[in-house]
């Protein structure tokens, strides 16, 4: 997976300027040269310099061979190159002076053995094409031997023959118009299309609702000729592209779904696979628009909603039929071995604390963008490293870069490994930093708020290629430029650090941050790049090098970026997490919790005065009716008080470090080097582990981060607080007064080890 096409940059960044890349400068130490975050002026001196050369490494040419060697052919999970592709990044991290290991799994892995769709009555007779075909210009499009037929893993097997339903995207409030449109999908067969949400959730919800099959196609509206000129002339989704994709319920848990929260070794114990929850309740397939057209033109019923006319040129119906379509899916359920690729350079003088870093190298088909931009950006700040300790540099901290295998399928090479490493990882792990896949245009990061500020000091060294701004500058001025008010305007000029977003989920840092808390950040460039290869035989190199970062200098930019960051991380004195921005955080999520509570009960007073008005029948039209809601009891009021104490005890908690740390800072951060910052690193590096309790969110107990997990009914989207808040969206307001409970127990805790963080570096200090 890969979520940089789908979600616009987030951002950070503050316009040092840089030296051109290319040129190592080393400069005295001047009065005047601020100190990195968590370095003394005398180790941050030797550091930026470390850093620099660090940065002038990464080179376009190799990242551009790399990216024709390892998306040559395709390379999915089980398939032949998919190993000689882990050997071979293997055999370049040894090459680069890196300790490398293969790792491997033992996991569920379904393959196609029968597919069809067809339309059998209600319209001409039509059996679906399910094929991509390759185009003359593409030469690595016609591999057709080893491309994986289109589908959609972890789709039960199932033979169904129904009337068809068209519901948008097949989220929850789509089946809430369609309720009042009076329409149901029970015993019916639902066409979605792709977007608005992660597509697992799309079978997940019409199952819920009673459908008895799921179909999902690219609508040309989201990634095709109405976006875009298609691929070959242009970078969209041709008419036959198909999006493949994972469907397993990964919101429950991720990973193989036979070894829920542990290793999928080879003697692991295993579930039956009628046991494992995470495969789908119906079965699904994923169509392209070519595929979808005949099918949606024999809809009848109404016409659909404003807002669900997709791009085909034809009025979209809703249905049910008189279309009747016969769905089939039948697939190998084979165990498959996959290769993580686990490489590390020991730490000098603090070995057991780790900084990890990883991007996964398994695609669906030829995967260029996704995964392998990001993938070779990881090889060449691995080669850099490598470099470094050629000419003498010894990080402190032990570093572990990671090429995953099974991200697509479900997340698996890193979800295995971070659960079999689980007790090492929450005893050594400082942080982790994951990228999945690369473009042109903004540097996006998201992750945990700890590492906010350390996340902007990254970006404020990072040229961008466009512009020549820092990545940081770029970014400002584009939230400036999209902001929706003047007040976020404001903000964004004169908070010293740029917002990041919270992690939901869609790519390896998953496990880290929710199973194992650790803290994690996602990194990569984008959004400037539109395009509609995403997980079709059309990802690879031609598209790649036509349409999107063609000189891979935004690859470089992001070899910099991960580079700069696992650098910095292994060789501070005192790690630069901050908690201040973290306070300020969590506090406007309370904020966001009390506003929506509001918001509900506002909004269900008003509905129920409009229904004692009689507004809606005295709205219907006859001839198009709609189905009155239902009265419903206003929300109670929830006691947020303890989650607001809970928040303001982590504000004084942030102040009382800020006040430590700059005691620590004085005279040149004399103290930042001394040997007693030992325990309050390690008191530095569980505080996100603090943020997790043993029992997890309530109904999936594999999550157990109580700030951040992906939402049960989005996926790829964080909810932030989800003990509190999807049980409120969901009105469960008994949950969610249990949710706020513990989530303040959480916060107190976290803000407690905050306070004694800051006492002991208090005491180092003096
Ligand atoms: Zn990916």
């Amino acid at each position: 997976m890969n979520r940089s096409s789908v979600i616009a940059a987030t951002a950070l960044f503050a316009g040092l300027s840089l030296a051109p890349i290319g040129t190592h400068i080393v400069a005295p130490v001047s009065a005047d040269e601020p100190a990195l975050y968590g370095y003394s002026v005398e180790s941050s001196h030797a550091e930026r310099q470390w850093e620099e050369k660090l940065r002038a490494i990464p080179s376009p040419d190799n990242l551009r061979a790399y990216m024709q060697r390892l998306s040559a052919r395709p390379h999915n999970v089980g398939s032949p190159y998919d190993k000689d592709n882990a050997e071979w990044i293997a055999s370049k991290f040894k090459e680069f002076g890196l300790d490398a290991q293969i790792e491997t799994f033992e996991v569920l892995y379904p393959t196609p053995k029968e597919r069809a769709v067809e339309l059998v009555d209600g319209g001409p007779k039509f059996s679906a094409k399910l094929q991509e075909p390759a185009l003359a210009v593409d030469p690595t499009s016609d591999q057709q031997a080893e491309q994986l037929p289109t589908y959609n893993a972890y789709s039960i097997d199932g033979d169904v023959t129904a009337p068809l339903v068209y519901v948008n995207y097949g989220i929850p409030e789509d089946y809430e118009k369609l309720e009042r449109l009076g329409v149901s999908v029970k015993g019916a067969i639902v066409i979605a299309r792709y977007f608005h949400s992660w597509r697992g959730i799309k079978p997940k919800v019409a199952a819920e609702h009673g459908a008895i099959g799921c179909i999902i196609y690219s609508d040309p509206h989201e990634d095709g000729f109405v976006a875009g000129d298609t691929f070959p002339k242009g970078p969209y989704r041709p008419a036959d592209g198909v999006q493949r994709g994972s469907v397993a319920d990964m919101p429950f848990y991720p990973g193989d779904p036979l070894t829920p929260g542990i290793g999928a070794t080879k003697n692991a114990k295993r579930l039956k696979i009628e046991d494992a929850a995470t495969i789908t309740k119906i079965p699904v397939l994923p169509i392209s628009y070519a595929d979808a057209q005949p099918l949606l033109a024999a809809l009848g019923g109404q016409v659909a909603p404003a807002g669900w006319r997709g791009g085909l040129g034809m009025t979209y119906h809703v249905g049910p039929g008189p279309a009747k379509v016969h769905l089939k899916v039948k697939s190998n359920w084979d165990i498959k071995t996959i290769y993580d690729v686990i490489a590390r350079i020991p730490g000098s003088t603090i070995p057991g604390e780790w900084v990890i870093r990883g991007n996964h190298h398994d695609a669906w088909v030829n995967g260029a963008e996704d995964p392998i931009s990001g993938q070779v950006a990881m090889m060449e700040e691995a080669r850099a490293l490598g470099e470094l300790l050629k000419s003498g540099w010894k990080p402190k901290r032990t570093i572990i870069y990671c090429a995953w295998d099974g991200e697509e399928p479900g997340l698996l090479g890193s979800t295995e490994w971070a659960e079999e490493h689980a007790d090492e990882l929450r005893a050594h792990a400082v942080a982790y930093i994951n990228s999945d896949g690369n473009g042109r245009g903004y540097l996006g990061i998201e992750g945990s708020h700890t590492l906010e500020k350390f996340s902007n000091d990254i970006a404020r060294e990072i040229q961008d290629p466009e512009t020549k701004l820092s990545a940081w500058k770029r970014n400002q001025l584009n939230v400036i430029s999209n902001a929706s008010s003047a007040e976020d305007r404001a903000e964004a000029r004169s908070r010293a650090d740029l917002r990041i977003a919270a992690l939901g989920s869609g790519s390896d840092y998953t496990a880290f941050l929710q199973h194992d808390g650790v803290a994690s950040l996602n990194i990569g460039f984008g959004g400037e790049d539109g395009g509609g290869i995403y997980h079709s035989i059309y990802d690879d190199f031609y598209w790649y090098t036509h349409f999107s970062d063609v000189d891979f200098v935004y690859g470089r930019a992001l070899a910099q970026t991960g580079g700069t960051a696992v650098l910095r991380l292994a060789d501070a004195d005192l790690l630069p997490f901050e908690f201040g921005n973290f306070a300020d955080t969590v506090q406007t999520y309370v904020k966001e919790l009390k506003k929506l509570s509001d918001h509900m009960q506002e909004e269900i007073r008003e509905r129920n005065k409009e229904i004692e008005e009689g507004v809606f029948t005295a709205t219907n039209d006859p001839r198009h009716p709609l189905v009155a809601p239902k009265t419903e009891a206003v929300p109670p009021h929830l006691n947020f008080a303890p989650l607001e104490n809970a928040a303001d005890a982590l504000t004084h908690s942030a102040t009382e470090y800020k006040k430590a740390f700059e005691q620590a800072n004085a005279n040149g951060g004399a103290a930042l080097a001394s040997a007693s910052l030992a325990d309050v690193n390690k008191m530095l590096i569980a505080s996100e582990r603090k943020l997790t309790t043993a029992e997890g969110l309530p109904n999936r107990p594999w999550f157990k981060h109580q700030l951040y997990a992906p939402g049960f009914y989005t996926g790829y989207a964080a909810k932030t607080v989800p003990a509190v808040r999807e049980p409120m969206e969901q009105k469960q307001w008994k949950q969610a007064e249990e949710g706020i409970a513990v989530v303040a127990r959480v916060l107190q805790d976290e803000a407690a080890l905050i306070s004694s963080a800051a006492s002991k570096l208090a005491a180092a200090a003096h």
